[in-house]
C-alpha cells in the first residue's frame, strides 16, 4: 500500500445482488455508491452514482449472468469516473461476510486459509456465506495484489458471555453441529452503540446501551461499556424480534408440529418462517409505511400486526434492561427505527417507571443526524442514530491495512 492509498471499496454481495461503496478514509467521504440487482436474470440492473464527480445516477439494464460479470461491470463504471480498481489510491477491498462462526471475532485479511474457513461455515449460513465467497473470489481475481478484508456480521457479538450464547440443549449435540447463538447485524450494532456514546459526550466504555436495529431484518442488542453482552438473533437471523418477513421467536415445537400435522418439509417450514412470516405473514405487508397507512384507514389486521411487532420489541427492551442493570440510552436505527416515529413512541410507551420516555415534538422531527428524542427530565436517553454499515466496514478495513 502506498502512503497515498486511502480509498476502500466496500462490497456487500448477496445471493442475487452486489451493493458497493467507494470511500476515501482520509476524510470519510463517499466517492461512489451503487447496486447491481437481479444477477442471473434477464432484467438485471446496475445503478451507479459517482458522487466524487457530482455526476447523477447512471442506470443500465440487461442480463448480468453472474457475480463475476457484475463486478466487472462495476469496475468499468468506476473506471469511467477515474475511480477504477487499478487506482494506486485504492488501499483495500472490504467485504461484508455474514457468518464468522467462533473463529472470526475481528476483521481479517483474507488468504486461502481464511477463505477455506468461511467456506466451512456455509452450513450455518447457507443463504449468505456462499454469495460473500463469490464476491471475494471475483474481487481477488480482479486485483490479486490488493488486500481483501472480511468484516463479519457476527464479530461484534463474540463478546457475549457463554450463558447468553448457549442454548439450553444437550452440549455434545450443540457442539458437534456448532449450534449456538452468534448474532448478526454486528457491524451496525458496533457503529450505532459507539456513535450513541459520542452523542452523550461519553466514551463507549462508560455507557450501557440497548440498540434496536429495525430494518426489514431486525435485531436488538445489549451493549455494556462498548461490549455486546446479548443480542436477539441466534444461530441464524431468524431468532428474536418480529421482522418484515421473519417470525422471530417462536416455540421450536411449532416446527415439528407443522411437520407432523401439516406434512410440511424442513425446507417448506424454513421458507414459511423466513419469508412468509413476520409482518408480511400477519397482515400481507412487510413495509412499515404501508402498515401505518392501513392503520390510519382503520385496517384491523394491520393494527394487530403492529401491536405484535411492538409487544415483542417492548419485551426485548425490558429483558435487556434487566441484563444490563443500568441503561444510559435506548437507540433506534435502520429503516424502521430511523423513520417510523409511531414505532419509537409505541415501543417506549408505558416504560416511564424505567426512566424511559419520548418527547412527541422531538420524535416527530425528520433528520439524517444522530439525535435525542427523550425529554430533558428522562433518566435514560432515547436516541435515533442512523446506521452506516458501509462506513464501519471501510473504517475497520482501513484500520487493519494501514496499521
Ligand atoms: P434492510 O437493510 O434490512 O433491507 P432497511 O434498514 O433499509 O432494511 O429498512 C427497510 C424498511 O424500513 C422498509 O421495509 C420499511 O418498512 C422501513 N421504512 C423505510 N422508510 C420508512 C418510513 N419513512 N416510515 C416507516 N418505515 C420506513
Amino acid at each position: 500500500m502506498t502512503a497515498t492509498a486511502t480509498r476502500v471499496l466496500v462490497l456487500n454481495s448477496g445471493s442475487s445482488s452486489v451493493k458497493y461503496q467507494l470511500l476515501d478514509m482520509a476524510d470519510g467521504r463517499r466517492l461512489a455508491v451503487g447496486l447491481v440487482e437481479r444477477i442471473g436474470e434477464e432484467n438485471s440492473r446496475l445503478a451507479h452514482t459517482p458522487l466524487a464527480t457530482g455526476g447523477g445516477k447512471r442506470e443500465t439494464e440487461g442480463a448480468i449472468a453472474d457475480h463475476e460479470t457484475a463486478l466487472k461491470a462495476v469496475a468499468a463504471e468506476l473506471s469511467a469516473d477515474g475511480l477504477g480498481l487499478d487506482s494506486p489510491q485504492l488501499a483495500a477491498i472490504g467485504h461484508r461476510v455474514v457468518h464468522g462462526g467462533l473463529r472470526f471475532t475481528e476483521p481479517t485479511v483474507i488468504d486461502a486459509a481464511v477463505l477455506k474457513e468461511i467456506e466451512r461455515l456455509v452450513p450455518v449460513a447457507p443463504l449468505h456465506n456462499p454469495a460473500n465467497i463469490t464476491g471475494i473470489r471475483t474481487a481477488q481475481a480482479l486485483r490479486p495484489d490488493l488486500p481483501q478484508v472480511a468484516v463479519f456480521d457476527t464479530a461484534f457479538h463474540s463478546t457475549m458471555p457463554e450463558y447468553a450464547a448457549r442454548y439450553a440443549i444437550d452440549v455434545e449435540t450443540a457442539d458437534a453441529h456448532r449450534v449456538r447463538r452468534y448474532g448478526f447485524h454486528g457491524t451496525s450494532h458496533a457503529y450505532v452503540s459507539r456513535r450513541t456514546a459520542a452523542l452523550l459526550g461519553k466514551d463507549p466504555s462508560e455507557v450501557n446501551v440497548i440498540v434496536l436495529h429495525l430494518g426489514n431484518g431486525a435485531s436488538a442488542s445489549a451493549v455494556a461499556g462498548g461490549r455486546c453482552v446479548d443480542t436477539s438473533m441466534g444461530l441464524t437471523p431468524l431468532e428474536g424480534l418480529v421482522m418484515g418477513t421473519r417470525s422471530g421467536d417462536i416455540d421450536p415445537a411449532v416446527t415439528f408440529h407443522l411437520k407432523r400435522v401439516a406434512g410440511m418439509s424442513a425446507d417448506e417450514i424454513d421458507e414459511l418462517l423466513n419469508k412468509k412470516s413476520g409482518l408480511l405473514g400477519l397482515c400481507g405487508d412487510n413495509d412499515m409505511r404501508e402498515i401505518r397507512r392501513r392503520i390510519d384507514e382503520g385496517d384491523e389486521r394491520a393494527a394487530l400486526a403492529f401491536d405484535i411487532y411492538i409487544h415483542r420489541l417492548k419485551k426485548y427492551i425490558g429483558a435487556y434492561y434487566a441484563v444490563l442493570g443500568r441503561v444510559d440510552a435506548v437507540v433506534f436505527t435502520a429503516g424502521v427505527g430511523e423513520n417510523a416515529a409511531p414505532v419509537r413512541e409505541a415501543a417506549v410507551a408505558g416504560l416511564e417507571e424505567l426512566g424511559l420516555a419520548v418527547d412527541a415534538g422531538l420524535n416527530a422531527v425528520r433528520s439524517d443526524e444522530p439525535r435525542l428524542i427523550s425529554p430533558e427530565y428522562a433518566r435514560v436517553a432515547v436516541a435515533v442514530v442512523p446506521t452506516d454499515e458501509e462506513l464501519e466496514i471501510a473504517r475497520q478495513t482501513y484500520a487493519l491495512v494501514s496499521a
